[in-house]
């Protein structure tokens, strides 16, 4: 006779583990320490270029200079005005690629309009490029060369190596395809390297059916912009989430008005997710713990002699 076989497909009953970008962060931050004392001679000096008076684009330069301060960097904020010509701009990112205090130069983006973005973007020495933006880091990032990895996306790696997320052989959707994270999250993972090799799926506004993609996913990059955009229904149990997406809604209990949240709706993919980011609190914190370690790179000359 023959025996029934039970249904052996289990449901993930754990709630997701959490992915804490806070907690990794402080850890680069330390090691960033550890390795300014070893190197004690060098003092890695990065510029913050930013065009006009946008309110969040001053606040996060002030968050990096404020970084700097705390692990003894050098740096300046050249705030320039909004009028400021194409022409003038390059003459002071010129400034800075000749200039032996400066390790890494960073545009603070968006940029008025009048201003050519690639053009200045492509006016950085590549080997003072922290951000990771100009072409000859896209290039070499692409074809798995060492080069600067843009921070955010290099967060990201750093978070999924540091939580030992098994990706060999997984299968990665990555929702957004922006030069500053879909595009390179996905080289990242492509690659053939250690805490990567997986095969990889870039979807956009485009995509037909996104459901299609993520359900069958192993590893989930949200980054997209569209708040709480990732539902359970579009994931299967056990997938790995990182959301990237950092969105303002409405939040008439909040005293501000408003509260943060990513493109994953965090309430019904965690009970589904085997691990996934939290906003805030995720992938935030990595960027700019990622733009100090690219600076200090910089500075050692461990990507460019
Ligand atoms: P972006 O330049 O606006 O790109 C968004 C991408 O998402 C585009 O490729 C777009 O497709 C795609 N997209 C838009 N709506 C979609 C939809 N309904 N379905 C599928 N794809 C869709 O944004 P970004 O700079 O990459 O940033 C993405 C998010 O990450 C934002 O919330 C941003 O605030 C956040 N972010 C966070 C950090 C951090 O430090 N944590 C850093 C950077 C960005 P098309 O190409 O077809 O337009």
């Amino acid at each position: 006779m023959a025996i029934k076989k039970k249904n052996t497909v289990s449901k993930n009953t754990e709630p997701a583990k959490i992915i804490d970008g806070k907690v990794i962060a402080n850890h680069i931050t330390d090691e960033i320490k550890r390795l300014l004392k070893i190197n004690n001679t060098i003092k890695p000096g990065l510029a913050l270029i930013l065009v006009g008076s946008n309110p969040a684009s001053e606040i996060y330069v002030r968050m990096k200079e404020k970084k700097c301060a705390e692990l003894g960097f050098y740096s300046v904020i050249n705030k320039i005005s909004e009028k400021v010509s194409e022409m003038e701009l390059l003459a002071h990112i010129r400034a800075y690629n000749n200039s032996s205090k400066i390790h890494g130069i960073l545009i603070q983006l968006p940029l008025p309009k009048h201003i050519n973005e690639r053009k200045v973007l492509e006016a950085v020495d590549f080997r003072k490029d922290v951000d990771g933006f100009h072409p000859m880091n896209a290039g070499r990032l692409l074809i798995g060369e060492k080069c600067f990895i843009p921070c955010t996306p290099a967060g990201i790696f750093e978070l999924i190596k540091r939580y030992n997320v098994e990706t060999s052989g997984k299968y990665a959707v990555v929702i957004g395809r922006s030069n500053i994270v879909g595009k390179p999250i996905a080289n990242l993972l492509l690659q053939k390297t250690k805490g990567a090799n997986c095969t990889v799926s870039i979807t956009h506004s485009g995509t037909a059916n996104i459901t299609e993609f993520t359900k069958n996913a192993d590893i989930i990059v949200a980054a997209l912009g569209k708040p709480e955009f990732l539902k359970a229904n579009m994931i299967k149990e056990g997938v790995v989430i990182i959301d990237v997406g950092i969105n303002r809604i409405e939040d008439s209990n909040s005293p501000k008005g408003y509260k943060v949240v990513g493109d994953v709706d965090f309430k019904s993919c965690s009970k589904k997710a085997s691990m996934i980011t939290p906003v805030p609190g995720g992938v935030g914190p990595m960027t700019i713990a990622m733009l100090m370690k690219n600076t200090l790179d910089s500075a050692l000359k461990k990507i460019y002699n």
